[in-house]
């Protein structure tokens, strides 16, 4: 599936630009490096370079459907509502999600946000009226929003900074004649670093991703004016920690982010704790973070797998080898996490109990 990439090569571009104006922070590597590779491919899959749980089985896609059309019966059934995905990739959770929606008689307007070309045209196969955007900002604000989001922040640019003998640097890239590497850059950071890590010994990291907290502010904003859930599922941490979490993949496999940038997916984990603060600065309802392992089985994944080996047999085998990926806590079960903003006043989804 994937499309020859005909645009100049990035890892020119990047040595030009950093030989004319000095190194690039981690966080603008990362947003062109993902900017050119999410643009020019349709990356997911088995000849791509890697697989998404809506991707592994339709049961992931259901799961969500069914929690929010859950909230959307508990919330009176509002007639208008929209459904609202942040980087939907081939759009099959959505198709899966909101058919099994309809079934139940929740049939939201579709908007999406995509930043790749190449991927509305994929989403645009199973929904050709559905409308898209750039961006959260051109959203309608006429009735409740259900959003989702599914591996959609780890794509984000994050920052880091570093501590040095000198204080608190940003992390940039430069290149060595060679190859590109991060170093501790001139910029001192120390002004911005919270006082619990301080005083962290000469190496230590802290990440953060202002990209993705600001989809976190929009997305709550959103809720706060006009109400809705949003479920954001990610591979990540619940608890703020150091270290850089960085990392790239290219066929399957895990690859160093400073070779060929713009080729491999770049990712990095997503801290729940801070979405979680910022669902709190705006007073929304927030739960989880809990495993996707539990949240699928209190959703009731193994009852619907054991009706899919029923109905298809011949299937059996690889219906129960995707729940086994899905929720396992040796697969996706406890390295990916599920949590969800609501607004005041609404119910809580379910999934989240003990
Ligand atoms: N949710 C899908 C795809 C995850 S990959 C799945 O689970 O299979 C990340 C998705 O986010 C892709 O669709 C990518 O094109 C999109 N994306 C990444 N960064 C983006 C940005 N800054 N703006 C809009 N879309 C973006």
């Amino acid at each position: 599936m994937l499309a020859s990439d005909e645009r100049p090569n990035l890892t020119e571009t990047f040595k030009r630009l950093i030989s004319a104006t000095g190194p690039i922070s981690i966080a603008h590597y990362m947003a062109e490096a993902n900017a050119h590779y999410y643009g020019a491919r349709d990356p997911f899959g088995r000849p791509g370079d890697f697989i998404t749980a809506p991707e592994i089985s339709q049961m992931f896609g259901e799961m969500v459907g069914l929690w929010l059309t859950d909230l959307w019966m508990r919330s009176g059934k509002p007639a208008l509502s929209y459904y609202v995905e942040l980087g939907p990739g081939r759009g099959t959770l959505a198709a899966d999600a909101l058919r099994a929606a309809t079934r139940l008689g929740f049939t939201p307007k579709v908007h999406f946000i995509e930043g790749s070309a190449v991927l509305r045209e994929a989403q645009r196969q199973h929904f050709p009226t559905a409308t898209w955007h750039d961006s959260m900002e051109t959203l309608p604000d006429d009735g409740p929003v259900f959003l989702v989001a599914n591996e959609f922040l780890d794509a984000l640019p994050v920052r880091q900074i570093v501590a040095t003998e000198q204080g608190w640097r940003e992390r940039v890239v430069v290149h060595n004649g060679e190859r590109f590497l991060p170093v501790a850059g001139a910029r001192d950071m120390t002004s911005i670093v919270p006082a619990a890590v301080a005083q962290s010994e000469t190496g230590t990291i802290i990440e953060s991703s202002p990209a993705a907290a600001a989809i976190a502010y929009e997305i709550g904003a959103r809720l706060k004016s006009q109400n809705g859930a949003a479920l954001i599922i990610d591979y990540g941490y619940g608890e703020t920690r150091t270290g850089s979490s960085l990392q790239a993949v290219r066929d399957h496999e895990k690859c160093d982010p400073f070779t060929d940038p713009g080729q491999c997916d770049l990712s990095a984990l997503v801290n729940f704790e801070e979405i979680g603060r910022i669902a709190a600065s705006l007073d929304l309802g927030f739960s989880g973070p809990v495993g996707q392992g539990s949240w699928l089985k209190a959703l009731g994944i193994e009852a619907r797998a054991e009706m899919l080996c029923k109905a298809n047999p011949e299937k059996a085998d690889e219906t129960r080898k995707a729940l086994h990926r899905l929720t396992h806590h040796d697969q996706m079960g406890e390295l990916f996490k599920v949590a969800a903003m609501s607004s005041r006043g609404w119910p809580e989804g379910e999934g989240f109990g003990a």
